[in-house]
Formats: C-alpha cells, structure tokens, sequence
C-alpha cells in the first residue's frame, strides 16, 4: 500500500526539535530482522513515530512480522502504522529509512544485495534514502556494502553504521547507546531516528568507525571479564572471601564493569548473572562472535593481538561446555575454578 505524502511540522522525541516548525514529509520506515533486538527497537521506534508514518516490518521468520504488527496495531498511543512486508524488498521499496538488526554480516550483505537488486531503478525518494546498520558485523562487510548501496544508488541513498550497546534490557526500554558511524552531514537526520530507540547518539567517525569502536570495546569487555575471573580465583584460592576482594578492586585500580556490575563469582553482586546460576545477561556465543569479528578486523590490517588472542581461545573452549552454553559469559569463572586456573 502506498502512503501519500503531506506535509506537516515536526513532531521528534529529541527535545530540541519537538518546538522545530520545520516542515518535513511524512517517512515510511522499514525495519528487518525483528530478534531478541530488533523486535523492541521496532516497537519502541513505532510508538515514537507520529501517527501518518508507516513502518513496514520484515524477518525471514514471518510470524515475528505478524506478532508485532498485531502488538503495535492494540496499542492505544497510536504511533506509526505498521504493516508487515513478505520480503525485503517489499519493506524497502518505499522506505526513506530502512534500519537493520541482522545475526552476523553474511546477512547484512545478503540482505543490502536483495535489497538493491529490486529497487534500483524505481524514482529517486524526495529526500536521500537512509540505510541504518545496527548489527555488529565486521568493518570491512560494512564498508563493502556501503560501496555497493553508492555503485547501485549513487547519490539517492546512504549506508551508515549504529551498532548498539544495552542488551536486551535497553532495547525494550529505549535506552541504547548507538556508535554511529556516519558522515558528519547525515547526523542530525540519524540521530532523532536513533533516540526513538536509545538515549545516547555516539557519532565515531565516518562510515565503519561506529563498528571500530563497538568492537574495540568488547574486545575490551572480553578480556576484562577473563582477567577478573583469574583475579577473584587468585584471591579465593589464597583465602579471601569474594565479596572483600571485589570490595578491595572495585575501590583500587583494577575496578571494572566486570568487576564491579557483572562480577563472575556467585554471590558477590545480587544482580549479577553470576548470581543466578550464570542466566540471562549476555550470551558467551555472543562475546565470543564480536571477539572473532574483532579479531579478523585486526588481521585485515595486520594487527597482532596478544590478550585478545588468548582471551577468545578461552571463549571458544568454554562456549563448548554444555554447563557454558546459553549463559553469561562471566561463565568462564566457572570454568576456571573447576579446573584449578587451567580453563576449558
Ligand atoms: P537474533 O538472532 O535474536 O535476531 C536476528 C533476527 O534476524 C531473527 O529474528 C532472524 O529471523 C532474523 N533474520 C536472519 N536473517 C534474516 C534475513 N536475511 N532477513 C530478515 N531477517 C533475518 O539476534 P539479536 O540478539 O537480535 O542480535 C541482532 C544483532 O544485534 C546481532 O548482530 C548482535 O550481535 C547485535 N547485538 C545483540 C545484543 C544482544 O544482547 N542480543 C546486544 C548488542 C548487539
């Protein structure tokens, strides 16, 4: 169905621009790949367009499409009119802004591909198309795809990079934080978008520098939660109770995220998932996922890594452990105390 285009003034969430008496079209957005992510940034997204916009809604797994759509059609507050799309190219092919949250970045390529393939040729949107990447793929995907949206759509679209933090949990409160990577001129029209379904805009660079920075930091992450794991088990093992120890570090130099909000050893943080028998949080296949993508970031530019190296065979053993697989990845503490320091 296609939506006819008025005119009327700005209505943002940002609240610099909700007093804007800019004029500006009315947008069709399409969202792809509705996961454990992309399902609540699609609903917070919805929620927050005006009413007179349009959402189309596409997964390869179409009763995700469905579910949601019926969800945001029982909504009373109104928001955007959702409508679900049997293929990507039907979700795009009207779209001024297409934002995708896809598992690994054979399927953003595959996607963009399809995408391109059936759209090019149609007449030019009245203002530039936006692509927005929140997956976290590897930099050199995203820059290949970004090449292949400028060979088929020169000038009529523009690919960006958001890759997110905040799990689950952010993503159904809207509170992610977005690395955008963009060209400078793009992101006041992104970050509006962006702040629909996070609450903090991060622009990093040009395209790919908001996938640089995401892996940068789990890469980070990664190896601070292996090292914390080997530091608390040092300090068990020589006596101490856990929760001084993490006492100690957390008012020392050696205080992290990993020590201090998401501590390994059970008991030691009531909200840790270490505390729940290793449940929820985020997934040790994920950690181990932005580890390889960040890993093979780093061989593309002939970077040797010697931490990271380590820290993702750790990951990779453990992420076989059928007592592993599914939880946190502070898991590895586990790991670790079972088989005296020596890991999987
Ligand atoms: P998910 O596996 O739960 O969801 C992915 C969705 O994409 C699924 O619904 C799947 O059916 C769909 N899909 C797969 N191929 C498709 C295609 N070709 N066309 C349309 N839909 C397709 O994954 P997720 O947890 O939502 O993560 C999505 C992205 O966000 C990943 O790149 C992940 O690394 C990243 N991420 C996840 C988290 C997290 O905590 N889950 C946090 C930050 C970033």
């Amino acid at each position: 169905m296609s939506t006819t285009r008025l005119w009327r003034p700005v209505k943002g969430v940002a609240q610099r621009r909700a007093f804007s008496t800019t004029p500006r079209v009315l947008d069709n957005y399409a969202f792809i790949g509705l996961g454990r992510m992309g399902y609540q940034m699609a609903r917070n997204l919805q929620s927050k367009l005006p009413p007179g916009d349009t959402i189309r809604l596409y997964d390869i797994n179409q009763s995700a499409a469905e579910k949601l759509a019926g969800e945001m059609k029982t909504q009373q507050a109104g928001g955007a009119a959702p409508e679900v799309s049997t293929s990507v190219a039907d979700a795009a092919k009207e779209a001024d802004v297409v934002i995708s949250c896809l598992p690994e970045p054979q399927h953003v390529r595959s996607t963009y591909e399809a995408l391109l393939n059936d759209i090019t040729g149609l007449p030019p949107r009245p203002q530039s198309r936006l692509f927005i990447d929140s997956s976290t793929i590897d930099p050199h995907t995203s820059s290949t795809v970004r090449q292949l949206v400028e060979d088929k759509l020169a000038g009529q679209a523009h690919f960006v990079d958001a890759p997110m933090s905040g799990g689950v949990v952010g993503a159904a409160a809207g509170t992610l934080t977005f690395m955008l990577g963009s060209d400078k001129s793009l992101v006041s029209r992104l970050e509006p978008i962006l702040l629909r379904m996070g609450k903090r805009v991060l622009h990093c660079g040009p395209q790919t520098a908001g996938l640089a920075a995401k892996l940068a930091n789990n890469l980070l992450l990664g190896i601070q939660n292996v090292g914390t794991a080997e530091a608390m088990l040092l300090g068990v093992k020589l006596g101490l109770d856990p929760k001084v120890l993490a006492d100690v570090i957390n008012a020392s130099t050696g205080k992290c995220w990993a020590s201090e909000v998401n501590n390994p050893v059970p008991g030691v943080v009531p909200t840790a998932p270490a505390s729940r028998g290793y449940e929820g949080g985020f997934g040790i296949e994920l950690m181990l996922k932005d580890m390889k993508l960040a890993q093979d970031a780093a061989r593309r530019i002939d970077l040797h890594q010697t931490m990271a190296t380590k820290a993702l065979d750790v990951y990779e053993k453990a992420s076989k452990d059928a007592e592993c697989k599914g939880r946190d990845f502070s898991v590895v503490y586990q790991v670790f105390d079972k088989t005296n320091g020596q890991g999987p």
